[in-house]
């Protein structure tokens, strides 16, 4: 049932195997030492023709066609792991629904990497600034996890353990998301700032808001990346916005805040930069949705 074939090109060698199903699929990962799911492979294949990643097997998941859907049930939006970053881009019910999700997807790389890339790929390879990690942070999105041992679901921050790295133990894998769908008349923003678009960002913010019948913020949400291994969601900025009037004022009051959140620094981004960035970027978040929200309540 399984191809197996030895492989020796710019990667370390390794054994390849093609489950069809996902029972075949953990039953791989729980009998393999060193073993990698392959998704759509534009982060894993980089990474291992440069020898960051040296997996003895590749378990290969792009013939488990179980695991690539959309639905919308019980008020929430399902997705499989295997599901194409390109179609969730064209998905109608997306649009409709989960109108963030499609604004945060136009910033993910380039049509040809949207092309085989996966959301599954992207929430496991959990990149700081990765913008599906942001917008499942935001929305509070539930991982669905599942080893030979059984299933258990993660909330995206459990999922996040720490840089680049999530909370899967060796033999699980990723089977899905549920994303749950924003109340009715929430508006949304996703804004990032990249050197160029399609690269990684260096820091992006996504804002949901709902305001009440007077014009004052009744729900509030926001997640900065960039600034940690996983994206912040700011608790007390959140709280603070509550019954405040959806002005310039609050705005600025708010990103003020951020700007002193706890940034990390690399060889390129200094802390500092990125929380001037993340100033910047909560006030045109909370800017632009809010004109959404106001647009939908008098529309
Ligand atoms: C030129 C370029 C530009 C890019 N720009 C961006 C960008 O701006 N923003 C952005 O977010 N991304 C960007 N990416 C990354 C892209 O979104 C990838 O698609 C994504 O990071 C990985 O998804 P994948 O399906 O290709 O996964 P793969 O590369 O196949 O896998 C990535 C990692 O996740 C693991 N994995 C995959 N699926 C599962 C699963 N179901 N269960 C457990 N582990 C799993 C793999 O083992 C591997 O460790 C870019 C990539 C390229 C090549």
């Amino acid at each position: 049932m399984f191809k197996a074939g030895h492989f020796t090109l710019k990667p370390a060698p390794f054994t390849y195997h093609d489950p069809h199903s996902v029972d075949d699929a953990v039953d791989l990962l729980a009998r393999h030492e060193n073993a990698r799911v392959l998704a759509g492979g534009q982060s894993l294949m980089p990474m291992m023709n440069f020898r960051y990643a040296m997996p003895d097997h590749l378990i290969d998941l792009n013939k488990v066609g179980e695991l690539a859907y959309i639905h919308v049930e019980n008020n929430a939006l399902h997705i499989g792991a295997m599901t194409r970053q390109r179609d969730l881009e064209f998905s109608d019910d997306i649009a409709r629904h989960c109108p963030l999700l499609k604004a945060a997807l136009a910033h993910v790389g380039h049509r040809q990497t949207r092309n085989r890339g996966t959301l599954g790929g992207s929430l496991c390879h959990q990149d700081p600034s990765a913008e599906l990690v942001n917008a499942a942070a935001l929305l509070g999105a539930t991982m669905h996890v599942v080893s030979q041992r059984g299933k258990r679901d993660l909330a995206a921050a459990e999922f996040a353990l720490a840089y680049m790295t999530t909370a899967l133990a060796p033999d699980e894998m990723l089977a899905g998301v549920t994303f749950p769908l924003p109340t009715q008349g929430t508006a949304h923003a996703f804004v990032e700032f990249a050197r160029r678009h399609g690269d990684f960002a260096i820091v992006a913010c996504s804002a949901m808001l709902g305001l009440d019948g007077k014009g004052n913020i009744a729900k509030v949400a926001l997640a900065i990346s960039g600034l940690a291994h996983a994206p912040v969601r700011p608790a007390t900025i959140e709280q603070a916005l509550l019954g405040q009037k959806a002005d310039a004022a609050t705005f600025k009051a708010a990103a003020a805040e951020a700007g002193k959140l706890e940034a990390g620094a690399d060889a390129y981004v200094t802390a500092t930069y990125r929380q001037h960035l993340a100033r910047m970027l909560t006030y045109r978040a909370l800017e632009q949705a809010a004109t959404s929200a106001t647009e939908n309540h008098h529309g």
